[in-house]
């Protein structure tokens, strides 16, 4: 078994460090500054910094880096999982200036696997090209949706056309004016079975029918440097039969297939957000003396420390492995590691996060500090892409059935 990471890797890992100090980290408080400039609020895709440091991260190759393949900059997963890792110390900036931001990674990971030439040329091309972006619209407030056979959005066919009515929200991404197109999940045939009900189909933004209603808010916050959140609606919204991705009933199946790779990249980011979650802790430590003695001298706080390293290094180890079980047998068969990932990387990290934010005290809870935007963020990805609970219940189903073949 060899950790060390190999050479195409590391060389990349060099020019993103770089990146990270020369462009990425002067640049965060320039971009705040600017975003909060704008007229449309949500529209930051046109902050002037952040196209400078596209233009300067493709220059330097580090674009598309979580695509496989020939459309992307051709890595395995083991090879992005460090330099995801990297873009996640950063979490509001890096990964959209890369190219490597969610929804849009995982988009365009379906319309690379399920697409048509036509679908890739019109909606894949600029995404790949950053010059759009885009969102997955699945959630819906009328029913549970971590169980996505609940979907109730209609998605049906009226000549050559779909046409959708139904409501959804969380829908990241879906504020910023440049998401020009929408992937939809609905019910294309409510009588076939349960998980051939649903469909996927690609809506423009400026479809008749499409409106968007509300950010929503997570602890206040309203998640705009992530492109908020929307609450939207689709009424009588009418698209060509030929923006169906892949075929009618395909919809549960595409959307397994684009949350894997989903799931492994917020978890390969959380971990960089926790490396530099302990560099704070440590340093406020250091710096901070109460009762005489610096922060640091106190056992309770030593304990967080070391826990947070132990946390970060086991987290790494196994991200590491679910990559390289991704590259080598799939994503189905990496399917149990995916789920143990995303049931492990969010709360060690909000863990981490809830010490380094006791350490700095009450600034710890303040807009001075990046900690309660991360603490409120992460806490977000124990529903993103799945509950816990629902990652455990088949993490469980899985384990007992494995157990009960062994007996
Ligand atoms: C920041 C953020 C971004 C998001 N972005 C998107 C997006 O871009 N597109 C999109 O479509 N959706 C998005 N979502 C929505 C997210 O995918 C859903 O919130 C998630 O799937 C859960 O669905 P729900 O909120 O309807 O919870 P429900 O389905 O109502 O579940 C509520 C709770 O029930 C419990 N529960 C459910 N099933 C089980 C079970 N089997 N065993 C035990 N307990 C269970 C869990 O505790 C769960 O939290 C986002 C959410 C957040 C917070």
């Amino acid at each position: 078994m060899d950790f060390a990471y190999d050479a195409r890797t590391e060389e990349l890992r060099a020019t993103l460090l770089d990146f990270m100090d020369s462009h990425i980290y002067p640049a965060e408080s320039v971009f705040r500054t600017q975003v909060e400039r704008l007229d449309d609020r949500w529209a930051w895709d046109s902050v002037p910094v952040l196209a400078e440091l596209r233009a300067e991260a493709r220059e330097r190759g580090l674009w598309n880096l979580f695509l496989p393949g020939e459309h992307g900059a051709g890595l395995t997963n083991l090879q992005y999982a460090p330099l995801a890792e990297i873009t996640g110390r950063s979490a509001a900036l890096a990964p959209a200036v890369l190219n490597c931001a969610a929804p849009d990674t995982g988009n365009m990971e379906v319309l690379v696997q399920f697409g048509t030439e036509q679908q890739r040329k019109q909606w894949l091309e600029p995404l790949l090209d950053g010059t759009i972006r885009s969102a997955f619209a699945m959630t819906e407030p009328e029913v549970a949706s971590s169980d996505a056979t609940n979907i109730a959005t209609r998605i049906e066919r009226d000549g050559d056309d779909y046409v959708l009515n139904g409501r959804k929200w969380w829908i990241t991404g879906a504020m910023n004016p440049n998401a020009e197109i929408f992937i939809v999940m609905g019910k294309t045939d409510p009588s076939a079975d349960r998980h051939r009900q649903q469909s996927m189909i690609l809506v423009p933004r400026d479809t008749a029918g499409v409106e968007i209603h509300r950010g929503m808010e997570v602890f206040g916050y309203d998640d705009h440097d992530h492109g908020g959140h929307a609450e939207m609606t689709f009424t009588d919204a009418r698209v060509p039969a030929s923006n169906l991705i892949g075929i009618e009933g395909a919809g549960f199946a595409i959307a397994q297939a684009r949350l894997g790779p989903g799931r492994i990249h917020h978890c390969m980011r959380s971990i960089g957000l926790a490396e530099r979650a302990v560099e704070l802790m440590c340093a406020r430590a250091d710096d901070r003396v109460a009762f005489g003695r610096p922060l640091a001298d106190q056992g309770v706080i030593r304990d967080w420390i070391a826990e947070s390293r132990v946390r970060i290094e086991q987290l790494r180890l196994l991200v590491l492995k679910t990559a390289w079980l991704m590259d080598t047998v799939g994503n189905k068969g990496a399917h149990t590691e995916i789920q143990a990932i995303k049931i492990a990387t969010p709360a060690a990290v909000q863990w981490i996060l809830d010490k380094a934010i006791q350490v700095h005290g009450a600034g710890g809870l303040s807009q001075d500090f990046p900690l309660a935007a991360a603490y409120a963020g992460i806490r977000t990805l124990r529903f993103a892409d799945g509950p816990d609970e629902v990652h455990k219940n088949a993490l469980a189903k899985s384990e007992l059935r494995r157990q009960r073949e062994a007996r």
